[in-house]
């Protein structure tokens, strides 16, 4: 059994290996990271998220190499996280090969980890933004999500960060997908990448078009279009200008902790509906109703929930009480 505590001192005095196992304890909602996280929370606040998205093959990996790149060139710490909500069981693996970061491996100020959602979403959701916790606490001066395809998972784990980033390449046709799954709403900025190839400035057109139908309220972002090269780094320094534009306009107007505070109810949610999915998943077989008084045990939590029937007179429908 880890030692939470110590495992966590080690984490944060520059241990990536206690880092990574804190993380998977994380990553598997262990009631043990529960003790730990508020203790974490006197040294978080301090780090600045950067949410990466948009569609398998634009790019997304190639450019978080690139401004892990630009970071460190600038002496910061960076933390990477990426997250494949789309690929439940092998999310991990695939993610660790599509990391294109080689030339950061061996520098200390880097660290990189694949969140995969070992089978469920909401565990994902909730376990992410305390991920982010960790390695703010840690020390990492930037927090780069990076979240591979384009849906309302994506939404949601881009809505973690202080500025989101919505990836676009040419010959994917995902701008209209992206418009579908509202990710277009969740944009800071855009970056259509791959501009060396012919039909970038078209893809720049449609999104212009697709933005001008929206309203920017006086004093409001307008998410600017930057086009990128990742491959070469061209239009990495203007996407690194228009960040930091951001996080001052961010800071500015207030919007950050207006930010800061939505996530944290969002976290809340996350949390509950992972203990409820716990709870109603605990010991109910699918198609089955367990009759009243049937005695569930959480798999996570020491706790046990006893079905009642919420309304006698329609049996079928139970509550489930705690059994302390
Ligand atoms: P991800 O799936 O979004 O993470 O995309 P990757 O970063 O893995 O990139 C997918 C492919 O596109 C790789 O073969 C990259 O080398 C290539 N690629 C990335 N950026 C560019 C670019 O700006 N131009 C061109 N021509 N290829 C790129």
């Amino acid at each position: 059994m880890v030692k939470t505590h110590s495992e966590l001192d080690r984490a944060l005095s520059g241990d990536t290996r206690a880092l990574g196992r804190l993380l998977s304890l994380v990553e598997d909602g262990s009631p043990r990271v529960r003790e730990v996280i508020k203790d974490l929370l006197p040294k978080t606040g301090h780090a600045r998220i950067i949410g990466l998205t948009g569609a398998p093959g634009v790019g997304k990996s190639t450019m978080t190499a690139a401004l892990v790149g630009a970071f460190r060139a600038a002496g910061r710490r960076v933390a990477v996280l990426a997250v494949d909500p789309t690929s439940p069981f092998t999310g991990g693996a695939l993610l660790g090969d599509r990391i294109r970061m080689q030339e950061h491996a061996t520098d200390e100020a880097v660290f990189i980890r694949s969140m995969a959602s070992r089978g469920h979403l909401g565990g994902l959701t909730a376990a992410t933004p305390q991920a982010i916790r960790v390695l703010d606490a840690a020390g990492f001066e930037l927090i780069i999500i990076e979240t591979v395809g384009v849906g309302q998972a994506e939404v949601a784990i881009a809505s973690l960060a202080d500025s989101v980033a919505v990836l676009l390449a040419p010959g994917m046709g995902d701008a209209v997908q992206a418009a579908k799954a509202g990710i277009l709403e969740v944009a800071d900025l855009f970056i259509v990448n791959k501009a060396d190839k012919p039909d970038a400035q078209q893809v720049v057109r449609d999104l212009r078009g697709m933005l001008a139908l929206g309203t920017t309220e006086p004093g409001g972002w307008k998410p600017p279009i930057i086009t990128t090269t990742a491959t070469t780094g061209e239009g990495l320094a203007e996407l690194v200008t228009q960040l930091d534009a951001h996080r001052d306009w961010l800071a500015a107007g207030g919007e950050l902790t207006r930010r800061r505070h939505a996530r944290a109810r969002e976290e809340i949610t996350a949390l509950a509906f992972a203990a409820l999915r716990d709870r109603v998943t605990a010991g109910i077989k699918p198609g089955v109703t367990p009759a009243p008084g049937t005695r569930l045990r959480s798999t996570t939590t020491r706790s046990a929930f006893v079905m009642a029937p919420i309304n006698p007179s329609r049996p079928r429908t139970y509550q489930c009480e705690v059994d302390a």
